[in-house]
């Protein structure tokens, strides 16, 4: 399957680091790329397109007095470790205009051989757009009157769109057969997707804001160069990112971003694809601190019963006889919900709807009651729905074992060891300020009274550490477990 993702949204068009509502669009499609590939079996060839030289770099780089290519190799730099932090997967294949220079003029000669394309003294070169007639504007539906690019007074029709721009003075430029210039935007992806992928494409993603004229302007460049009638296939569309109480997209440009290093301060990166996931990919998102807290409770919620599920599977949590031929039945209906939701248009929100009915019924089985090991148990069931939850939160990307042990941050999975120790330390005592099967009667009382110091520094300690985000779970008088409260602490160090 072929697919190409435009950056347009990302870094090209951003100062420093990209904006944050981009990264919505990254994670968003890095959920349908993981989808079609491990759910639905396709071998997916994806092309990111970067575009290292525009007016925005080559404006900044002027200021900075660094070369355009430097600052967009910084630039491309910091993009890779914000998309590593976020597990957004790297595509097949990253393809730099300006590594791909003469394939784009190439491109361009192409078109106006076909007669669809007009050179001007000036050195530019012009899509003509009255001769794509009413084909133009297919994509967005209806043909709205498309803006004239400023500045440009030798086209023939206001409309007509910018392929090869004439260098301006002090600009960074390539020779070409119309003169020194540079691409226009819109020629970089047609070119730089036909040369992988050829006259056809299977699926084109950008945001929203890409789909008129950048979306459109593709169409017609690459039907008219590879004669065909129809281009791509699908052209995927996700929504913006908003910040509750505003009205304005979320970018940088608007003065309101926060950085995606900043955003992992605070929450991890599996709790902002849950959030992503709650919400259809088309839709706009409104982000403010309370849904990403939801988003977070629900990761909780989710890796809570897990860690449940799997101490009764491991008998340490002891409950009443579970329903199992319901919980089976559930399991199987779960599973092709989940299917059916996820091949209608990525129905994410649904698919982890279905889950949590799942969860919620897992649950009420596993009402821990204190007695002691006897009736019938039923750890397969319980073992097949956490290896199925696991399963399905590992295909898009969030983790649910222990927090801490996914870092790989050593030090980190040495704190773990240590916390084990104690707990174990903390049962020992705990177990022998509970036992006293040496004395009877008055003089149990008098053991159980003297212990009872030891069964406080219990509680104590278990409240300490709660505030540390360890949560410590006594299933039993000699079974206690531990979880990690809440997934931030993974980013603290140890001793901090
Ligand atoms: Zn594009």
């Amino acid at each position: 399957m072929h697919f190409f993702k435009d950056n347009n949204n990302g870094f090209a068009q951003s100062k420093e680091s990209p904006t944050f509502f981009s990264f919505s669009s990254y994670v968003r499609f890095d959920i349908i790329r993981r989808i079609l590939t491990k759910v639905f079996g396709c071998n997916i060839v994806m092309v990111m397109g970067v575009t290292d030289v525009d007016d925005k770099i080559i404006k900044r780089a002027h200021e900075m007095r660094v070369s355009p290519a430097s600052l967009a190799s910084l630039y491309e730099e910091d993009f890779k470790q914000d998309m590593a932090a976020l597990k957004v997967l790297p595509p097949t294949v990253y393809l730099r205009v300006t590594e791909n220079i003469p394939q784009i003029i190439s491109f361009i000669e192409g078109i106006i051989a076909r007669g669809y394309a007009y050179p001007t003294v000036k050195g530019n070169v012009y899509f003509d757009l009255q001769s794509r007639g009413d084909k133009y504007g297919r994509l967005v539906g209806v043909a709205p009157g498309p803006a004239g690019e400023p500045g440009d007074s030798d086209k023939r029709h206001a409309s007509d769109f910018a392929l090869w721009k004439a260098a301006k003075p002090q600009e960074v430029f390539w020779a070409s057969p119309w003169g020194n210039g540079r691409p226009g935007w819109h020629i970089e992806c047609s070119a730089m997707a036909s040369m992988v992928f050829g006259g056809q494409l299977d699926i084109h993603s950008g945001g929203m804001d890409l789909v008129f004229p950048h979306h459109e302007n593709e169409i017609a460049q690459c039907e008219v160069f590879h004669q065909c009638e129809q281009w791509g296939n699908y052209f995927l569309h996700s929504g913006h990112l908003h910040i509750k109480g505003k009205e304005e997209k979320m970018s940088k440009s608007l003065k309101n971003y926060i950085t995606i290093k900043d955003f992992l301060q605070t929450f991890s990166p599996e709790v902002f694809r849950l959030f992503c996931m709650c919400s259809s990919y088309r839709s706009a998102i409104d982000y403010c601190d309370s849904t990403m807290l939801e988003a977070r409770q629900l990761l909780l919620g989710l890796a809570s019963f897990v860690e449940d599920a799997r101490a009764y599977v491991k008998g340490q949590l002891i409950c009443d006889p579970v329903k199992e031929d319901m919980l089976w039945e559930r399991l199987t209906s779960t599973k092709e919900a989940v299917k059916a939701a996820l091949a209608d248009d990525f129905d994410t929100p649904r698919a982890i709807g279905t889950i949590l009915d799942l969860v919620h019924h897992g649950n009420r089985q596993l009402r821990a009651v204190t007695k002691e090991p006897g009736g019938p148990r039923s750890p397969a069931v319980f073992g097949a729905i956490v290896s199925y939850i696991e399963q399905f939160f590992e295909t898009v990307g969030i983790s649910l074992v222990k927090q801490q042990c996914i870092s790989g941050d050593s030090s980190v999975a040495t704190l773990h060891s240590v916390v084990d120790e104690l707990v174990r330390f903390r049962l020992k005592v705990r177990q022998y300020a509970l036992t006293t099967p040496e004395a009877a009667g008055d003089a149990r009382r008098q053991l159980l009274l003297e212990r009872r110091p030891l069964l406080e520094a219990c509680d104590a300690l278990r409240q300490d550490l709660a505030t540390h985000g360890i949560s410590i779970k006594d299933r039993s008088s000699t079974i206690s477990t531990w979880e990690l409260l809440d997934p931030r602490t993974k980013h603290q160090k140890p001793g901090s």
